[in-house]
């Protein structure tokens, strides 16, 4: 969605909340008026209060109704947020005022509350809002707080304390809603961004598969050249190295629209970590990487399906030497964790990676190199969740990062 869209709904949520605000409060108001101030008086003709004779009589209803152009005005100018706030510091204040020139240096007795201060309370889950729930609750609280320092009257404990357990229940309504829409829009983002990705994966997928053919003549005419002219120039080495990069570009590519079906098979995690060395040994060298490997304990053979599991440690460790430009030492470390899970880690002492760019591993494309694919971490990580495993990744800036990757070690230990 773009974001002038969000905008607008949201825009749109809240002066429907508002409008419907606005309604209530008057509907209760008016009633509450009505029905307390004139009927009441009228029907116990001796007992009652009659409102606008006191305090601040007429003017009251004047400043109640008088703020509805007011509102009438931000809607108008598409700042429906602000009503709300409007409303409540305008009642709050002339509420205030009435009650003090009411009781203040008399010994009635108090009575007071109304029925939209209930209104405003339970409005606040309405309008999702927190800031707008405390100023509601500590607003109410407040001011009866002061009319009865002002007015010395423990009577205002009973509104006071009716207000906090309504509060209560708002603020418990307003978290479960606020709950409620995290995990909503977190469910949308997550199938937008599996929706995304199955969108360029199939589109990945159906280009590098077109490429592939044409890609794979190419190799074979150019090997067949170097082996009839074998001394005419020495860029035919180039040539197919370069082609075969492609082809691993390629490949990656693939995997991204469909993952291959993974076959399992009894593997030995000693011989895949030294088939992955003897493939990125000749950059390491070249880089002036040496890497160290540890093996702790006897090794249980590993259920996976071995061909992917190298090309995931392929990846990681060419993102390791491709880290350490000035050369450093890569440490590989296997060991047994908890009896059910094997861990590889790969520790370079590498550029690290900074902050920002974390959260973006793992997408497709995502690099931050000049000939970078960014498509190795994002395939590797497919490969380890097909295995039911995990890829974490440490890293500090200068430092250098490790990387840990935890399969199960059988298929019957599937959870991880
Ligand atoms: P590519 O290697 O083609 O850039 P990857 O998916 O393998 O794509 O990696 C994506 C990005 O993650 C890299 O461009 C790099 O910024 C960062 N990265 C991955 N591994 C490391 C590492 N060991 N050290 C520093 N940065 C790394
Ligand atoms: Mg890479």
């Amino acid at each position: 969605m773009k974001v002038e869209n969000i905008v607008h709904n949201l825009l749109y949520e809240e002066t429907k909340a508002t409008k419907l605000f606005l309604w209530l409060f008057y509907i209760f108001y008016i009633a509450f008026e009505l029905i307390y101030y004139y009927l009441f008086p009228n029907l116990y003709s001796n007992g009652g209060i009659s409102k606008y004779k006191e305090g601040l009589g007429l003017w009251y209803y004047f400043f109640i109704i008088g703020i509805f152009p007011l509102a009438i005005y931000y809607f108008k100018k598409g700042n429906p947020y602000i009503i709300k706030y409007l409303y409540i510091y305008t009642f709050i204040v002339i509420d205030t005022v009435h009650n003090l020139i009411i009781y203040m240096g008399t010994d009635k007795q108090f009575a007071a509350g109304s029925i939209v201060e209930v209104v405003f309370i339970l409005f606040s889950p309405i309008f999702v809002n927190k800031k707008y729930y405390w100023t509601v609750s500590l607003g109410m609280v407040l001011k009866y707080g002061l009319i009865g320092f002002m007015i010395h009257d423990i009577q205002v404990v009973a509104p006071v304390i009716i207000y906090i357990i309504l509060s209560a229940i708002a603020l418990i309504i307003l978290i479960r809603f606020e709950s409620f829409l995290d995990s909503l829009t977190n469910a949308h983002e997550e199938l937008r961004r599996k929706e995304k990705l199955a969108v360029i994966g199939q589109m990945a997928a159906a280009i590098a598969h077109e490429i592939r053919n044409p890609l794979s003549s190419l190799k074979g005419f150019t090997q067949l050249q170097q082996e009839r002219y074998p001394n005419t120039n020495d860029f035919y080495p180039i040539m197919i190295q370069e082609i075969d990069r492609i082809n691993s570009i390629v490949e990656d590519l693939m995997t991204l629209g469909k993952p291959k079906e993974i076959k399992f098979s009894k593997a030995n995690i000693e011989e895949i970590i030294a088939y992955t060395l003897s493939i990125t040994q000749q950059e390491a060298e070249r880089q002036g990487v040496s890497v160290e490997t540890t093996m702790t304990g006897p090794l249980p053979p590993l259920d996976c399906d071995s061909k992917q599991l190298k090309q995931v440690f392929i990846n990681l460790i060419k993102n390791a030497i491709e880290s350490m430009s000035e050369g450093g030492k890569i440490k590989v470390s296997v060991k047994v964790l908890d009896g059910t899970k094997m861990n590889i880690s790969i520790q370079d002492e590498g550029s690290g990676i900074d902050e920002e760019s974390i959260p973006n591993l793992g997408e497709p494309f995502f690099t931050t190199k000049t000939d970078g694919t960014g498509l190795g971490l994002m395939v590797s990580n497919q490969i380890v969740q097909d295995h039911n495993g995990e890829i974490t990744i440490k890293s500090s800036l200068g430092k250098g990062t490790t990387v840990n990757v935890t399969v199960p070690i059988s298929r019957n230990y599937r959870k991880i």
